[in-house]
């Protein structure tokens, strides 16, 4: 079986469960983290369009560690107010990036949960204060941090008695200047082996394009990530930071709905209770009905060739030998059952090809 075969890809030692209100990362969902890289004054607009496309938390970010001082900081205490309407509208957590102990402060009790931007890392007494609030706090991974270097920096957090953080790889300084940071997906497999916290995977500063954010994003999912942290705009063109790495909520469904397909597949079910059993049931039904779409497709191109050099539309022969050969694969299944399921398979995209044959054959009988 596909999942017994991938299953090793990815090791599966005790987990870490971190809670953000009802969002859980290190069991068996991948939540992602979506939202504009800058709170702006069309947030709430903003927050409901990732809410709609899948996003199971928010980015909030109000407070700018921006490179140049004359790049647009954040939109400071005045943007709260948004996040706060943006987090009772769309009912999903919110984190948000405190650059001060100040902030800690400010923010405490009105977001769910901090994150420590790449450039704050080894800010000791942000990490102290962080850690001090209870909340659950995001550790991004400085741009030249060290495994090490950035597991010593969680230590400050937990150190303050608050066992909920979270790790965020989100690219690091090389000499390869195509991308904007280089995203080391190696941390991912290496940090599951040597710390049981959730690792999460911001491919949005790593990529520094929107266009390549998809697979960078299904890479970490596919190296074991525990969830994903996006920067995505209703109209990425006119952000008013990183527009160049925002990616559409059309895009940000894609990938969320692409981390639900791998995610069961890859890696080791880790469910502990019943909901989280049918979570995985779920997931493994959306990938069932993704590979019944994609096989649809490739029927409807078999039948294309097999009319255009007059073919018989079923070949009772190479129809036994993919039941065969499937139920040879699913040890798990009596041949019976599989028979059973794959004749349903075989004729449900046959019949679909012919739907299809007849609405294209359709528009040429009328204008004939
Ligand atoms: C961010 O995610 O808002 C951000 C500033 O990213 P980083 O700290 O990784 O540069
Ligand atoms: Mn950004």
């Amino acid at each position: 079986m596909l999942t017994d075969l991938l299953k090793p890809a990815i090791s599966s030692p005790a987990r870490r469960r971190v809670t953000v209100g009802p969002v859980v990362f290190g069991g068996p969902a991948v939540p992602v983290i979506a939202g504009p890289c800058a709170v702006e004054p069309e947030y709430v607009s903003h927050a409901l369009a990732m809410r709609d496309a899948g996003a199971s938390m928010l980015r909030g970010s109000i407070f700018k560690p921006r490179t140049r001082p004359d790049a647009f900081q954040g939109l400071g205490e005045e943007g709260l107010a948004l996040v706060e309407t943006a987090r009772a509208l769309t009912g999903k957590p919110v984190l948000v990036e405190p650059l001060s102990v100040e902030h800690v402060e400010l923010l405490s009790g009105r977001v769910d949960a901090f994150m420590i931007g790449a450039r704050s890392m080894q800010n000791t007494p942000l990490l102290r204060a962080a850690g001090r609030s209870g909340l659950p706090v995001v550790l991004k991974r400085g741009m030249a941090a060290t495994y090490d270097e950035w597991l010593a920096a969680a230590d400050y957090i937990l150190a303050e008695d608050n066992p909920q953080v979270i790790l965020c790889e989100r690219g690091i300084r090389t000499f390869e200047t195509a991308t904007r940071n280089t995203l080391d997906v190696s941390a991912v497999p290496v940090l599951r082996e040597r710390t049981p916290l959730p690792v999460i995977v911001d491919p949005s500063h790593a990529a520094g394009r929107a266009d390549w954010v998809p697979a960078l994003a299904l890479a970490a999912v596919a190296a074991g990530a525990d969830g994903l942290l996006v920067e995505s705009h209703p109209q990425p063109a006119e952000s008013w930071s990183d527009a160049a790495q925002a990616i559409t909520p059309e895009t940000l469904e894609a990938i969320i709905a692409g981390a639900a397909v791998l995610a069961p597949m890859l890696r080791g079910h880790q469910a502990t209770e019943l909901a989280e059993h049918r979570q995985i049931i779920d997931a493994l039904d959306l990938a069932l009905g993704a590979v019944l779409q994609s096989r649809a497709h490739a029927v409807d191109a078999v039948q294309r060739d097999k009319r255009r050099t007059g073919l018989a539309v079923r070949d009772r022969e190479r129809e036994q030998e993919v039941i065969s050969h499937v139920a040879s694969r699913v040890p798990r299944l009596a041949p019976e059952a599989v028979a059973r399921v794959m004749t349903a398979v075989i004729d449900g995209c046959v019949e679909a090809a012919g739907r299809s044959a007849a609405a294209e054959a359709e528009p040429e009988r009328v204008a004939g």
